[in-house]
């Protein structure tokens, strides 16, 4: 297994279960990859994934067989957008048509969307993304302006694309937005969302319990042979290892693979390559003191910034994750802004991002009270669903591109979100099982 992250953890889970003997190498000093959770001066910051969905079925099966159904929190008050100074709390559920956020026209255009749902519902799986495939044909962007409009885009669609994933409509296949939709609009009464009681990375610390687990272990190449497995060639800090394998699951991200693996024909190296990720940065601030318990999330649409896409107060998700007379506030970066100040020193944007928020929304403005600061970078935050991506997973589904006795999890193939990693873990483990079983 390459990458511990919550695919390569879900997968060695399958094969331990199923008797295979399993290593994990992963090249980080702690298991999670995007999914991780710190301590800082008495308060939890996620670094990465800060909640799960409650249409993560299998996810929520996970938490269970792992003991941790005693540790799920709900978040209550999930999220708002930022429009002119005020506050719009707006989540996918049926009371979405009321909001005043945009005029009595956008909603109409909006029932239309609802409409186009309803008809392709088949096509709709968040377990197989690939069969979304037919819907692949335009951005949200360019599907928004030929069936919604201008300000549906860029108040209702735009904040939370940006807000969660880091994306831009215009890099936005509308297959996506209608899988994301049908999720969200499964229920009535709107999503709910969950954390668990000591973070996210409690998750990742259960999954990668039990595994003869190798951190600080970075693979180089993975070459076919002997036989019909694999040689695993790689390095733990500066000395050398090799290992031999009878399979193998690539769980990393799509962009290390074509160096991973560079005898792959040029289809398959073209499948990874097209693989785009989104960035962003995350200030996490700690105050004396509480801030305005409003709203867990706030989305900040880029017509109102384009510099910050969100801020979180984690005490609103979770009252215990900060010490009773302490708040935090987290800020992350639009996609484009983090990118293109990505030479930025960290004290220069800390500033900038503070210095934004004040403008746009100053009961926040954590400076005059801080405890602490700190920036991470995040330089593949998700992996963008462009345009053509589901072509390419529907051409993956049909097992065109591993090779065999090798398998690929991540969730740029299981859809951008903790259930996605996990179910193409599961899958790329049930994949090698089947084979080792048929040789
Ligand atoms: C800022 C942010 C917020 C998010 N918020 C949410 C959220 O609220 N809810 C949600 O469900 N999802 C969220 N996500 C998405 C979620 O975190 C990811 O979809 C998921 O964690 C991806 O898991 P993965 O195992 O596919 O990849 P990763 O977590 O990236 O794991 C890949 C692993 O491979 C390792 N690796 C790479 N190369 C090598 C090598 N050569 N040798 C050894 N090891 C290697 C890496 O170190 C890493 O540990 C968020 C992501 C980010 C970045």
């Amino acid at each position: 297994m390459i990458g511990a992250g919550v695919a390569g953890l879900a997968a060695a889970r399958r094969l331990r279960l199923a008797g295979a003997e399993v290593t994990v190498l992963e090249r980080a000093s702690a298991p999670g990859g995007r999914v991780r959770t710190l301590l800082v001066e008495g308060c939890r910051v996620e670094l990465g994934a800060e909640f799960l969905a409650d249409f993560y079925s299998r996810t929520f099966e996970l938490v269970r067989e792992l003991g941790l159904a005693g540790e799920l929190r709900r978040i209550p008050r999930s999220a708002a957008t930022l429009r002119a100074d005020h506050l719009y709390p707006l989540w996918p559920n049926l009371a979405a048509a009321l909001t005043p956020l945009v005029g009595p026209r956008h909603k109409v255009a909006l029932s239309y969307l609802v409409g186009a749902l309803a008809r392709h519902r088949s096509r709709l799986d968040t377990h197989a993304f690939h069969k979304a495939y037919a819907l692949d044909d335009v951005s949200v962007t360019e599907y928004a302006r030929a069936h919604l409009s201008e300000e549906v885009l860029e108040y209702v669609l735009q904040p939370p694309l940006s807000g969660i994933f880091y994306w831009t409509p215009e890099r936005t296949s509308r297959a996506l937005l209608f899988l994301a939709l049908r999720a969200g609009l499964s229920r009535p009464a709107g999503m709910r969302l969950y954390t668990l009681r000591e973070g996210l990375g409690q998750l990742a610390t259960a999954l990668a319990t039990g595994h003869d687990l190798r951190l600080g272990a970075e693979v180089e190449t993975v070459t076919p042979g002997p036989g019909e497995g694999y040689t695993i060639h790689g390095r733990a800090g500066n000395t050398p290892f090799t290992l031999a394998a009878d399979a193998v699951v690539i769980a990393t991200t799509a962009s290390a693979v074509p160096r991973l693996l560079p005898w792959l024909d040029d289809r398959q190296r073209a499948f990874f390559s097209a693989v785009t990720y989104s960035m962003t940065t995350l200030l996490a601030v700690g105050v004396h003191g509480h801030l305005p318990r409003v709203t867990y999330g706030v989305f900040f649409p880029r017509r109102e910034t384009p510099f910050l896409a969100a801020a979180t107060l984690p005490t609103v998700k979770d009252p215990g994750c900060a010490p009773a007379d302490r708040d935090v506030i987290c800020l992350r970066l639009s996609g484009r802004a983090a990118a293109a100040l990505r030479e930025c020193a960290d004290d220069t944007l800390a500033c900038l991002m503070l210095a934004e928020l004040r403008r746009l929304a100053p009961d926040f403005d954590p400076v005059n009270r801080r405890v602490f600061q700190r920036l991470y970078r995040c330089a593949e935050a998700l992996p963008e669903f462009k345009v053509g991506h589901f072509h390419r997973l529907q051409d993956f589904a049909s097992g065109a591109i591993e090779p065999p006795a090798l398998a690929f999890a991540g969730d740029y193939l299981g859809g951008p979100f903790i259930e996605g990693a996990i179910v193409s873990g599961e899958r790329a483990a049930e994949r090698l099982l089947g084979q080792l079983r048929s040789g």
